[in-house]
């Protein structure tokens, strides 16, 4: 399978619960997949259960080790200073993102944390796959939460829409 096909069923799983800002994340080693996860904060009442988080701790469990060494996380939206920790930490060999984040994005936009040379190892990151898809997802959840009454600002450590977005390139070619 392609990059591509590997984040269409990352923004699979980003759609699969319309409660859950959508953002999916799958981990994928010598073409198979290891694991995947969406955002679980509503569900699970957790501000850090990313999608990102869940998907390395679902694929140390799934290979039986802590470290992903050779597995390329698949995301719908760049990582958040934490998750962009995971990834340096879990030993990720590759991150390919969709939306670019302008508010906590650091993987590139507000951040290039797993590319500085400030630490021992550093992990390739590239933004901007599918990107359009992935926006328009998230427009589409924050225009209902709009609906609902709700505030995008109050869903702590995701970004109200027009901020993941419009930025040309790759974090990281
Ligand atoms: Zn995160």
């Amino acid at each position: 399978m392609k990059d591509s096909d590997w984040m269409r069923e990352a923004l699979r799983l980003a759609a699969e619960d319309p409660m859950e800002v959508p953002v999916g994340a799958v981990i994928v080693r010598d073409g198979i997949l290891i694991s995947g996860a969406r955002n679980r904060q509503e569900a699970g009442r957790d501000a850090l259960a990313h999608a990102e988080l869940l998907a390395v701790r679902r694929a140390q469990e799934a290979l039986g080790a802590a470290r992903l060494d050779g597995c390329t996380m698949y995301v719908t939206l760049e990582p958040c200073p934490m998750c962009a920790g995971a990834i340096i930490l879990s030993g990720l060999e590759r991150c390919v993102f969709a939306a670019f984040d302008r508010r906590y994005g650091c993987c590139g936009s507000v951040y290039a944390l797993p590319m500085d040379p400030v630490f021992p190892r550093r992990v390739a990151c590239e933004g901007g796959l599918l990107r359009e898809e992935a926006e328009a997802l998230l427009d589409r959840f924050f225009a209902r939460l709009r609906e609902r009454g709700g505030n995008p600002e109050a869903l702590p450590g995701l970004p109200p829409e027009e901020v993941y977005h419009r930025r040309d390139g790759l974090a990281n070619p």
